[in-house]
């Protein structure tokens, strides 16, 4: 299984240079084709030992018809529809352009995965230009020149746990399954339609040691009905995800339940299971990690937080099988108190209680979802945060190692899902975890923001 790959960004960033390096001579020049590809070059790339197909959206420039814009936007919303991942290139010597906005929002709102690339990053000329593109709230840029080949170990890095993800999900996707989405980016390179403005459906993974109730809880939310009656009855146990309207929210459930089923088949169950939670957390936006009432924070459904948080989901703790608890108010304290003690990263996160036999408690992790899904989207701005951080600072001042005091000078919320910040300060090597960890749980509490990973940067002032 390969994926692809599109290079997008404004004309003269080094698209171009970019695509010729990763694909060498292996060019495959499909520009007289007609049908979706007809703008796009596309060729075979190599990267370590990576092979996807890259697509380019270069020779923008003798655009007559349209205004420039307007085809940019045309383009970079076709290519990013028949891309898995988008490798966004701006400048890093120019630094950010209105034009640069202009395609970070269509990403923004349309990619799975985006990874943020400063072009022409070699020598120091790049080092303005790389710290401006926090601010397109894409996260970390990765420096890159083209033209000389660095940065490239760095890309492939990014890439191959994607690529390793997009293999793992083709292989469970295998099961011939007609009513379920199981590679939306697939229908799309296929050409069949391409509907850039609809709305994607938010990715929720259910995880929980074997038992916990994943099947029943996500047979109950699908529909007894259908799950019963229905001709297809079962299978969806068999595929990697499940794609429906939760209560008017459209979601994919990853149903890891279903691929550890499956490989009991093959007898492979403890290998993948571990694997299938991974698998599950990479794509997820939202991880409902699921706990047995009877046997709640076992070692394995804190390493699954652990791993939801080390990944940047949202989480939502659920706790099932609540119908068989005795003591209910006297247990839901102590699971509370439970929670927060053996999971300070994931502090305030929601933890709710379900029977997913009943059904019971069903809205209310409906709710606490969205709640989670909404606070890992949020953005503060900039002049709030500014504000914000000066209070910080007069109430608690930063160290000052060897009597000189370290200076955070300015702060900005690089990107969301989850929300980091970048906070550029002298000497951030001096400053210490502890005053990180007083600023991380002062954004938690004072910008509302319970239960999601967040992410602090120190820069040094270019
Ligand atoms: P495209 O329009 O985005 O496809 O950009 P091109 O690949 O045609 O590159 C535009 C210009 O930037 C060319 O003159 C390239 O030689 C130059 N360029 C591309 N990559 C780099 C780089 O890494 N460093 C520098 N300094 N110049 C580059
Ligand atoms: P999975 O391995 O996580 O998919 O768990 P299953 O959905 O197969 O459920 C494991 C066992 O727990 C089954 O016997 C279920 O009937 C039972 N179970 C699941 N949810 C509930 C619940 O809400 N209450 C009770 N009492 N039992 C449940």
């Amino acid at each position: 299984m390969s994926f692809t790959l599109a290079i997008v960004g404004r004309p003269n960033v080094g698209k171009s240079t970019l695509f010729n390096r990763l694909v060498g001579r292996r060019l495959a020049l499909v520009d007289d084709q007609p049908g979706v590809t007809r703008d796009l070059r596309e060729g075979e790339a190599k990267l370590g030992d990576l092979r996807f197909t890259v697509i380019d959206t270069a020779g923008l420039e003798e655009a007559t018809d349209d205004s420039l814009q307007g085809r940019m936007r045309k383009l970079t919303e076709r290519a990013v529809g028949l891309a898995d991942i988008c490798l966004f290139v701006i400048d890093a010597r120019v630094g950010v352009t209105p034009a640069d906005e202009v395609f970070a929002e269509i990403l923004r709102r349309k990619a799975r995965h985006v990874i943020l690339a400063a072009n022409k990053a070699e020598g120091r000329a790049g080092e303005s230009g790389l710290l401006e593109a926090f601010s397109l709230g894409l996260g970390e840029p990765l420096a890159l020149s083209a033209e000389h080949g660095e940065g490239m170990p760095e890309l492939y890095a990014m890439l191959a746990p994607l690529a390793e993800g997009f293999a793992e999900a083709a292989a469970a996707a295998e099961a011939p399954v007609t009513d379920l989405d199981v590679d939306e980016d697939g229908e799309l390179a296929d050409g069949a339609s391409i509907a850039p403005t609809e709305a994607k459906p938010m990715q929720i993974a259910v995880i929980g040691r074997p038992n916990a109730g994943k099947s029943t809880l996500i047979n109950k939310i699908l529909g007894e009905e259908r799950l019963l009656t229905g001709p297809e009855a079962g299978i969806t146990r068999d595929a990697i995800s499940v794609r429906l309207s939760w209560e008017g929210t459209p979601v994919r459930i990853f149903d890891t339940a279903g691929m550890r089923k499956r490989a009991k088949i093959s007898d492979k169950i403890e290998k993948l299971s571990v694997s299938d939670g991974l698998r599950a957390v990479k794509f997820a936006e939202v991880v409902v990690v699921l706990l047995d009432a009877a046997i709640p924070f076992e070692q394995q459904d804190l390493r699954i937080a652990d791993l939801a948080e080390r990944e940047g989901r949202a989480v939502v703790i659920a706790v099932n099988k609540w119908d068989a608890e005795p003591e209910k108010s006297d247990k839901v304290r102590a699971l509370r108190e439970a929670c927060e003690r053996l999971l300070p990263q994931l502090r305030g996160v929601r933890l709710v209680t379900v029977s997913a036999r009943t059904g019971k408690g069903l809205d209310r992790l409906h709710e606490a979802v969205l709640l989670a899904h909404d606070v890992w989207n949020r953005r503060v701005p900039t002049a709030r945060l500014n504000q914000w951080l000066a209070t910080m600072i007069e109430a608690h001042p930063p160290p000052a190692p060897g009597g000189r005091r370290i200076r955070l000078r300015y702060m900005t919320q690089a990107k969301t899902r989850p929300p980091g910040f970048v906070v550029m300060c002298s000497n951030p090597k001096d400053l210490n975890e502890s005053y990180s960890r007083y600023l991380v749980n002062g954004l938690r509490q004072d910008f509302d923001m319970p239960g999601t990973p967040i992410r602090l940067w120190m820069r040094s002032q270019a």
